[in-house]
C-alpha cells in the first residue's frame, strides 16, 4: 500500500484535457511516419554497416540484405559453422571455393560477371569490391544527388536479391545459372518496383532497360 501511495504521489494532475503523448528519443508529433523513424534509428543504426532502408524495394529486400549485413543467410559455410553437415560446402555457382557471403555475392565467378553488367547498365565503374559493406557504402562516398544515391543503393539491393535468388534455384531445382537471365530480372523487378512502389509514373522501359540513371 506504501508503494502505491508512494507512485501516486508522484503524479500530477493538470487543469486540462487528456492528450496523447509520444514518448519517442526525440520531441516529435505522434505520426505513422514518426513510428517509423524511430524504429529504423534503433533497428539499423549506423552499426548495421553501411545498411540503409531502401523504400523503393519491398520489405523482402530491405530484410534479407540487412540478414546478410548481420551474417545471418545459410550459405553452406554458414550451416558448417552452426554444425549442420552436408555432403559439400563448395559454391553451388562455380563448384570451385568454400560458399562464404562474400563469395557467392560478389567473389564468384558467376557474381562477378553479374555484376560487371549491372555496372555496365548503370555507367558506373566502381572499384572491386570485398563485402557487402563496401557495396552498400560506396554510392555515400560519391559525389552523387541524394536521389541518385537512393537509386544506385537500391538497385544493388534488387541485384544481391537476384543473386540469392538465383543461387537457390541451383541449390534447390537444380538449374543451370544464367548471368544474362539474373540481370534481366534485376532490370524489370526494379523498373516494377520503382514505377509501382514509388509511383514514378515517368520512368520509361525503353529509356529504363539503355540506361537507369536517365531521368537524375
Ligand atoms: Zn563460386
Amino acid at each position: 500500500m506504501q508503494d502505491v501511495m508512494f507512485m501516486l504521489s508522484q503524479i500530477s494532475f493538470k487543469d486540462s484535457s487528456d492528450r496523447w503523448f509520444w514518448d519517442a528519443d526525440q520531441p516529435m508529433e505522434f505520426s505513422v511516419s514518426a513510428v517509423k523513424e524511430s524504429l529504423q534509428r534503433h533497428l539499423y543504426s549506423s552499426n548495421d554497416n553501411g545498411f540503409f532502408w531502401v523504400n523503393w524495394v519491398p520489405i523482402k529486400v530491405n530484410l534479407l540484405v540487412w540478414r546478410i549485413v548481420k551474417g545471418r543467410i545459410p550459405t553452406r559455410v554458414e550451416l558448417r559453422k552452426r554444425k549442420i553437415k552436408l555432403p559439400c560446402y563448395y559454391c553451388p555457382m562455380c563448384r570451385l571455393e568454400d560458399e562464404t557471403v562474400s563469395h557467392i555475392l560478389f567473389d564468384c565467378r558467376f557474381a562477378s560477371e553479374v555484376w560487371n553488367k549491372v555496372w555496365c547498365w548503370n555507367r558506373l565503374r566502381p572499384p572491386d569490391f570485398g563485402s557487402l559493406e563496401d557495396v552498400l557504402s560506396w554510392p555515400n562516398s560519391r559525389n552523387f544527388s541524394t536521389a541518385k544515391k537512393k537509386l544506385i543503393r537500391g538497385i544493388f539491393m534488387v541485384t544481391i536479391w537476384a543473386l540469392w535468388k538465383e543461387r537457390n534455384k541451383v541449390v534447390f531445382q537444380d538449374s543451370d545459372p544464367k548471368a544474362v537471365e539474373v540481370v534481366s530480372i534485376v532490370k524489370s523487378l526494379a523498373f516494377v518496383w520503382l514505377k509501382y512502389r514509388k509511383k514514378c509514373n515517368r520512368i520509361d522501359w525503353k529509356d529504363w532497360v539503355k540506361y537507369p540513371l536517365y531521368m537524375l
